[in-house]
């Protein structure tokens, strides 16, 4: 029997399936990094004590997760991603920011997990918090050094892991923007940032929006392949999470339809997903020596299949204020007692309600 991993329900019912092959089509290209792609293969097949993973989801709280719900490790990420790069800007960063706006934050300290080279860091430094008072924390090597040259209090690894034992209750603000979508024992996850969190401290959660995950797996676009993304939060799953661990889910907001953004990235993502059919031809462009004729040519292969993207974009605009943007975001808080607890969840229940609202 199959546990929901945010509410405990064993109500789950499975979407679909994935073999290791598949999902090493989604991060290498066969063609262009054979010894790699076996290698990721055999990771995966290790990883899941099997070569296939499910997609399950739970039918109380809609979460959706990777079964086994396993993360991939170092080694995943260094097979599918040797070189790791981040937007430097974000909608996650403008509402936290918004958010910070409204907050004390003289003399407090924030910590950014999975801060990636610091650009939402870059973003509150001196303007909320001084350096002195910021703390990184990210796996990749190249981003712990721009972190520590950013003058960051930089730490390497898991929050969960023992570096992190004696910094109870150090934190008036933790972030961790498109990460926990990748982790999993989530309960230890939450346990730690109450741990780490100073009373009345807050965390910042971005994620996916599982609703475009939907729309793109549902219309023959990108799958959020396993075990890169593990987690598809949703409102009710982090509220389910948060009572169990005596948290607050004080906001839960999705980031607004555009359809400019929408459409460069339904093009790039669909083209991409092309690129994973063996034979196709995407596959055949994308393995092409990198120079100006193969952009040139993955340009017009894009754009040949961009006609038959209209019956998807067709659902998508008429179902905008729904779908939302790339992102879910979340505010959570520390309360400093049971009673507390208990008074201002309800009330949260209620602002979330309002505060809920699919934005259009
Ligand atoms: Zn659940």
């Amino acid at each position: 029997m199959t546990i929901c991993p945010a509410c405990r329900s064993v109500s789950t019912a499975k979407l679909f399936e994935v073999t290791a092959d598949e999902a090493s089509r989604h991060f290498l290209n066969p063609r262009q990094e054979p010894v790699r792609f076996r290698k990721l293969t055999s990771y995966l097949s290790d990883l899941w004590g099997s070569n296939m993973c499910d997609i399950r989801r739970c039918t109380d709280c809609g979460f959706g997760f990777a079964d086994p719900f396993v993360a991939g490790g170092i080694e995943f990420y260094n097979l599918a991603w040797a070189h790791p790069s981040y937007p430097a800007m974000r909608w996650e960063y403008a509402r936290t920011i918004e958010e910070l706006a409204d907050l004390r934050t003289d003399g407090k300290t924030v910590m950014d997990v999975g801060a990636g080279f610091g650009f939402f860091l870059d973003r509150v430094k001196n303007k909320f918090f001084k350096p002195s008072d910021i703390f990184a924390v990210d796996y990749n090597e190249t981003s712990q050094s721009v972190l520590s040259s950013k003058g960051f209090t930089t730490f390497s690894g898991d929050v969960r892991g023992d570096s992190f034992d004696r910094l109870e209750e150090s934190f008036d603000f933790i972030c961790l923007f498109q990460v926990f979508e990748h982790m999993d024992n989530v309960d230890d996850v939450f346990t730690r940032l109450k741990f780490l969190l100073k009373p009345h401290g807050s965390v910042f959660i971005a994620v996916p929006n599982e609703n475009r995950t939907y729309y793109m797996e549902s219309h023959g676009s990108l799958i959020d392949m396993p075990p890169n993304h593990i987690g598809r939060w949703t409102k009710q799953a982090f509220d389910a999470i948060c009572r169990r661990h005596g948290l607050q889910l004080t906001k839960c907001e999705r980031e607004p339809f555009n359809l400019l953004g929408f459409l460069k990235q339904d093009i790039v993502n669909s083209y991409l997903r092309k690129g994973e059919e063996p034979g196709s031809l995407s596959e055949f462009v994308r393995a092409l020596p990198r120079s100006k004729a193969q952009r040139i040519a993955q340009a017009l292969t894009a754009l040949a299949i961009s006609p038959s993207r209209l019956p998807a974009w067709a659902y998508a605009v008429s179902n905008a204020s729904t779908l939302g943007g790339n992102a879910l975001w979340a505010r959570i808080d520390k309360v400093s007692s049971p009673t507390d607890a208990t008074e201002t969840s309800s009330q949260a229940a209620i602002n979330g309600q309002e505060q809920f609202q699919e934005s259009a």
